[in-house]
């Protein structure tokens, strides 16, 4: 009895190792990858700006002599999360100034809307400039709500073109057999009723024929145009295309037409 709830107990903490494991394994591939280190300063011999990303790539920025000797080599850095797009600054050596909105920080959540300036002589950092090395990352979240509004839209047209086929039919129906009904021998005085139940009838069903025929392409050719214009990149506007939000925003995914990392 005792072996067998070990058994168990062992095979639970095994389940939940591997249930761990996984999650840090798609954690890693989702939100990792996104986020980065950029150490911005001074470069030497060109007095440009200076962006190192995660420690690896050098990447020289705005125009030549445009980053004054009161900015230093390694004078900020920001930790940018891909996802949320704000960042965390950090003035990196005391001997640095760096004002964010025109106060001294040593550290500081940023966002683009914010004035940053280092050094005495208060150089103003370009977001523009920053901007070419930042991870383009493309939120496409919303886009589930589009997909899955568009697909209900469908079904709800399915449903109501149903709903109408039966009233067509029933009414096709009750029209047929007011017309037999007159030839039926002894029909009499019903006859007249029978006429005008048939004429009647016959007109109704035209009406909502050709209604039905006039609304429908149109309210399909809105709803395939909305769809297009909303199922799309929030980076560069590219068309997802008729395709399930699962299949095509799976979180690996790049955008086919600018490359921006889909975040999910
Ligand atoms: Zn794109």
């Amino acid at each position: 009895m005792q072996k067998r709830e070990l058994r168990r107990y062992f095979l639970q903490l095994l389940f939940s190792l591997a249930r761990l494991l996984t999650y840090f394994c798609t954690y890693n591939n989702d939100v990792i990858k996104l986020s980065m280190q950029i150490i911005l300063g001074r470069d030497e011999k060109t007095h440009k700006l200076k962006a190192v990303v995660d420690g690896k790539t050098t990447k020289l920025l705005g125009a030549e002599g445009s980053v004054n000797d009161f900015v230093s080599r390694q004078h900020i850095s920001l930790d940018v999360d891909g996802t949320s797009g704000s960042f965390v600054l950090k003035n990196l050596k005391s001997g640095n100034q760096t004002y964010v909105n025109g106060q001294l920080v040593v550290q500081k959540n940023v966002t683009t809307s914010d004035r940053v300036e280092l050094g005495a002589q208060r150089y103003l950092l370009d977001w523009k400039l920053v901007s070419e090395v930042l991870p383009k990352v493309a939120d496409v979240r919303p886009l589930k709500k589009v997909w899955t509004d568009y697909q209900t839209d469908i079904l709800k047209e399915k449903i109501s073109q149903g709903r109408f086929n039966a009233l067509r039919g029933g009414v096709g129906v009750l029209s047929a057999s007011s017309m037999a009904g007159t030839f039926v021998p002894g029909a009499g005085g019903f006859r007249i009723p029978l006429l005008a139940v048939f004429v009647v009838s016959l007109i109704v069903l035209t009406i909502i024929s050709m209604r039905n025929a006039k609304k429908l392409p149109l309210k399909q050719q809105k709803r395939q145009k909305d769809f297009q214009r909303h199922y799309v990149c929030p980076c560069c506007g590219y068309f997802f295309g008729s395709v399930d939000y699962d299949v095509v925003m799976r979180p690996k995914d790049t955008c086919p037409s600018c490359k921006a990392k889909l975040v999910k």
